[in-house]
């Protein structure tokens, strides 16, 4: 398909916004693919006028001022009442990172899972697919639905635990034959000790570990991570975080987010452009430290 507008306005709200790479990624991804444009930071904290500055932004989209919109922490559930259709896969996940609009329509995208199960094939993962998935968050449910499509059997460990039987309950329809899951505390240490055994992937899905909490582990630090598993954070700022440092400490081999992030950016511009810019190309957008984190995961 060929680009349809002259000049793309591109942006992404959530809140906080300041350690966000997708500018660098998508203004690399503009300058290779010869187009104009730009991409811009929308910070909207999670206050009770949220829903509304969301409209502003989505009022955006419809009047052609934005061609394409992320939507990150803590909005990807919220921004949903806004949207006119929603792809299959959003539909299924029940959360948005990609919004655009279509022939007057609001649709909502999620690039996350997709883009996710593309940087899943770099980690060196052991045959068990099995996961415990900390959070049961928006990028939650984007991962629960990734890996339970593709087979994995996974465990969902969340602080409040009716949002992830809410999240299971959710993605249930989606099940493929075989697929299961079961649901416990993220501090439930008796259950999180059974479930280590054949697991091969713990993802941090929990914002701890970036600011303000870059002190802070979302694993119990008392409970030792076995041989033979991988850490996946989806944290990407900072590069590494202390559950990943704690796992490297081990041992066990850890990566952040930032594989995640540049794949699901090269969906999300070839949504809005229809040009095709690869992952590894718009990579190079990237600070030093995360080229090479890049490249050593992919
Ligand atoms: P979200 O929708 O707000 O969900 C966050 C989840 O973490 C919720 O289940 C939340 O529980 C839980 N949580 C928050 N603080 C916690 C704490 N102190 N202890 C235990 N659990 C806690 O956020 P999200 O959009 O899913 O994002 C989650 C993380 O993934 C963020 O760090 C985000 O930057 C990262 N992410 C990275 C990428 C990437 O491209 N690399 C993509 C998406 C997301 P409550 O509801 O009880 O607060």
């Amino acid at each position: 398909m060929k680009p349809s507008q002259s000049t793309y306005s591109l942006g992404l709200c959530g809140f906080p916004l300041g350690h966000s790479l997708s500018p660098v990624l998508h203004e690399k991804a503009l300058q290779i693919s010869g187009l104009e444009g730009s991409y811009t930071l929308y910070p909207i904290p999670p206050q009770p006028d949220s829903l509304q500055r969301l409209a502003l932004m989505t009022d955006k989209l419809r009047s052609g001022e934005l061609q394409g919109l992320n939507v990150t922490i803590p909005h990807k559930q919220t921004i949903l009442s806004l949207l006119d259709d929603l792809s299959p896969t959003a539909q299924a996940i029940g959360a948005v990172n990609n919004v655009y609009c279509e022939n007057g329509r609001l649709i909502g995208e999620n690039t996350d899972a997709p883009g996710f199960l593309t940087d899943l094939i770099n980690l060196p993962l052991n045959a068990d697919k099995r996961a415990i998935v900390l959070g049961a968050g928006g990028a939650a449910r984007a991962v629960v639905y990734a890996l339970i499509q593709t087979g994995w059997h996974v465990h969902i460990a969340a602080r409040r635990v009716e949002q992830a039987v809410e999240l299971a309950q959710a993605l249930s329809g989606s099940f493929p034959t075989g697929a299961d899951y079961m649901i416990s505390s993220h501090l439930d240490q008796t259950t999180l000790q059974k479930n280590l055994k054949n697991c091969s992937l713990i993802i941090n899905a929990t914002p701890v570990g970036m600011e303000p909490h870059v002190n802070e582990n979302p694993w119990l630090e008392n409970l030792p991570l076995p041989d033979g598993i991988c850490v996946y954070d989806l944290i990407y700022n900072p590069p590494e975080t202390r559950f990943m440092r704690t796992a490297r400490l081990a041992g066990i081999p850890a990566r952040n987010g930032i594989g995640l992030l540049v794949e699901q950016a090269a969906l999300s511009f070839k949504k809005w452009t229809g040009v095709t810019v690869s992952s590894a190309e718009m990579a190079c957008g990237l600070p030093e430290i995360y080229q090479d984190d890049f490249r050593r995961q992919s």
